[in-house]
C-alpha cells in the first residue's frame, strides 16, 4: 500500500457534533466560524503551493478542517497553535492518524506568544534573496485577530526574525472580504489605506478567492477573502517598522484631505508648517495628492525623508500627534 493510501483521517465532526461539543452559541461571541466543506479547505491549502515535505504552522485549527487538508498533502511537520483547549481531543485524533507521515505538534496557547524559532529549529536558514524556505504559515482566524497578527508579522518580516529568520516564509491567511480588498488595493483605489501600504511595502500580496459567508458554521455576516503574502526580496523600505508605521498612520489620518494635512501631524505645532512642506519636497511627492493616491515608491520616499528630518531635528522623533487626538485604527 502506498504512503498516500495509508493516510486515514477520522471524519470531521458534523455540525451537530460541533454544537454539542463546543456550544456554538457561545463560540459565536468569540468569532469562531468553522469551515466544514472539504472542497473549500482544500482550495485554501492549494493556495500555499506544494507543501509536501514542508514545515507548516496552522494558526487556529479549531476542529481541524483545514488541518485535514494540510495533512492530506503530507507535510514533514505540522504545528497547530490553538487558543481554545476544547479542540484538543479532536486535534489529538488527527495527530494519531497522521503520525506515520507527519510530525504533528499541538500547541494549546495564543499564537502571539508562540516561538517559531523552536518549531522550525531543524530548518536550514535560507538567505533572504534565495527562494522562500520550506515553511508556510496558514490560518483562518477570527477577523480581528488576523488583522492584528499580520501587522505584528510584518514587523517581524521587516526585522527578518521569528518565522522570517529562515528566509522569506510565505503566508496564506483569511480576512473579512473588505479587509482582503484593502490589503491588495493599489494607488488610486479608494479602498487603499494604511494596511494596504504596510502589507505592500514588505510583501507581494495576492487576493486568491472569496469564501461566501454561508460556507461557515455559524454563518458570519460577511464574506471571507483568502490572501497570500510572500515577503519581497527587496522591500520598498529598509527603515524601522515603527517609523514607517508612524509616517503612514499620520498621512492616512486625514484620508479625504491633501496628503500634506496628515503629513504635517508628524511634527509639533511650531515646526508643523515648515517641516510638513519640507517632507514632501524632500520626498519629491505632490503634497496636494490624496493619501490613497500615493504609490508604494512615494510612501517609501516619504519615510526616508521623515528619517532624514528626524536626524536634523531630534526633537521631532518622539512627537506623537495621537497622544492628544485620534485612534489607532489600522484601517
Ligand atoms: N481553522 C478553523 C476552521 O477554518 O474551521 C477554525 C476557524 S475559527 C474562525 C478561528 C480559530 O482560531 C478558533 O478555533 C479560535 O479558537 C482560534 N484562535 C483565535 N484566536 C487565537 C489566537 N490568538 N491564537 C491561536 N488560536 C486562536
Amino acid at each position: 500500500m502506498s504512503a498516500v493510501n495509508a493516510l486515514r483521517l477520522p471524519p470531521l465532526p458534523s455540525v451537530r457534533d460541533l454544537v454539542r461539543l463546543y456550544k456554538l452559541r457561545a463560540i459565536k461571541q468569540l468569532s469562531q466560524n468553522f469551515l466544514l466543506d472539504e472542497r473549500i479547505t482544500d482550495k485554501i491549502v492549494k493556495c500555499a503551493g506544494n507543501i509536501r515535505n514542508q514545515y507548516i504552522c496552522e494558526v487556529g485549527p479549531g476542529p481541524g478542517s483545514i488541518t485535514r487538508s494540510i495533512l492530506k498533502r503530507q507535510p514533514k511537520k505540522l504545528i497547530v497553535v490553538e487558543k481554545d483547549p476544547r479542540f484538543l481531543p479532536t486535534l489529538e485524533l488527527l495527530q494519531e492518524a497522521s503520525s506515520p507521515h507527519t510530525d504533528f505538534i499541538i500547541e494549546i496557547g495564543d499564537i502571539r506568544s508562540y516561538n517559531f524559532v523552536v518549531g522550525f529549529e531543524k530548518v536550514y536558514k535560507h538567505d533572504w534573496l534565495e527562494l522562500p524556505p520550506p515553511i508556510h504559515l496558514i490560518g483562518n482566524l477570527p477577523f480581528n485577530v488576523s488583522t492584528n497578527l499580520i501587522i505584528r508579522w510584518l514587523s517581524s518580516i521587516s526585522e527578518k526574525k521569528s518565522a522570517w529568520l529562515y528566509g522569506r516564509t510565505p503566508l496564506t491567511l483569511t480576512f473579512q472580504k473588505e479587509v482582503g480588498e484593502r490589503i491588495i488595493a493599489s494607488d488610486s483605489d479608494k479602498q487603499r489605506c494604511r494596511l494596504s501600504v504596510m502589507c505592500q511595502l514588505w510583501c507581494d500580496v495576492e487576493y486568491k478567492f472569496t469564501i461566501p459567508g454561508k460556507a461557515f458554521v455559524p454563518k458570519p455576516d460577511v464574506d471571507v477573502a483568502v490572501v497570500t503574502f510572500v515577503p519581497k526580496r527587496y522591500p520598498f523600505v529598509n527603515l524601522p517598522f515603527k517609523l514607517v508605521e508612524k509616517v503612514l498612520r499620520n498621512i492616512f489620518n486625514m484620508r479625504q484631505k491633501y496628503a500634506l494635512r496628515g503629513g504635517e501631524t508628524l511634527f509639533p505645532e511650531k515646526l508643523r508648517e515648515q517641516l510638513g512642506t519640507q517632507l514632501f519636497v524632500l520626498a519629491d511627492v505632490d503634497y496636494e495628492t490624496r493619501p490613497f493616491q500615493i504609490t508604494n515608491e512615494e510612501f517609501s520616499r516619504l519615510c526616508y525623508a521623515y528619517d532624514t528630518l528626524c536626524k536634523e531635528y531630534p526633537e521631532i522623533v518622539n512627537f506623537d500627534f495621537r497622544s492628544t487626538k485620534c485612534t489607532d485604527d489600522v484601517l
